[in-house]
């Protein structure tokens, strides 16, 4: 599909813009826009890797309330991360990575979250999803389309690219959607996706882009 296709975006995203005043902000845009702390928004974006919003969150403020720079995660024992962050899935994992992460950032960045994607895609347990998030949440750079479930699932029933893994779809996208949006697209798709347009069986009937999706895929709506 060529970018002149997808002929009705801005009013989709006008349409999203209105439909998102009626929801919660997606977490991580939320400590984003909170905190204007790049390391904030890496951390509570691998505290969220399948795990919904409505956990992460208090895990989140939990954590960030007695450690919220490289320097005290780096410091706080295991043991204690652990126990804060237990309510998120893979908490172990997380927390080892979690660690590891912050003490890169202070031995090979001074501290900082390093400034460019590549950069932050050599830090273990970063892919492009946390990546372009810290990119364009963190340091306010809309360089990338951040892609997660939402993002993935709703782009491909719209019709807009036609893609099998979340990776495929930020590259698809980045081809097709005007950049004038990329900073607004994940933030809207997620609230979209967390509120109606459900992975596994959408509210199509009260959606208010229903007249410009093509619905691919969608089996079971209501
Ligand atoms: S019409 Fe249905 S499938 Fe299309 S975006 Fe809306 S909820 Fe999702």
């Amino acid at each position: 599909m060529s970018k002149q296709e997808i002929k009705n975006i801005d009013k989709i995203i006008k349409l999203l813009k209105k439909e998102a005043k009626n929801f919660v902000n997606p977490i991580v845009t939320e400590i984003g826009e909170e905190t204007r702390s790049p390391f904030m928004v890496l951390i509570s974006c691998l505290l969220s890797l399948r795990t919904q919003d409505k956990t992460t969150g208090p895990v989140a403020k939990k954590l960030f309330d007695v450690a919220k720079t490289p320097e005290e995660i780096a410091k706080m024992p295991l043991k204690r991360l652990q126990k804060i962050i237990r309510p998120v899935n893979y908490y172990i994992t997380k927390s080892k990575r979690i660690k590891e992460i912050s003490k890169t950032i202070i031995a090979k960045y001074d501290g900082k979250v390093p400034h460019t994607f590549e950069e932050l895609m050599t830090l273990k347990g970063v892919g492009k999803k946390t990546a372009a998030i810290t990119m364009v949440y963190g340091h306010k750079k809309a360089h990338y389309i951040p892609v997660d479930v939402h993002v993935h699932v709703i782009a491909n029933r719209l019709g807009w690219i036609k893609t099998k893994n979340a990776e495929q779809t930020m590259d698809e996208l980045m081809k097709v959607v005007p950049k004038r949006y990329w900073y607004d697209l994940n933030d809207l798709f997620v609230a979209h996706g967390q509120n109606i347009c459900l992975t596994n069986s959408p509210f199509c009937s009260k959606c208010a882009i229903r007249e410009y999706c093509h619905r691919i895929g969608v089996i079971r709506s209501r």
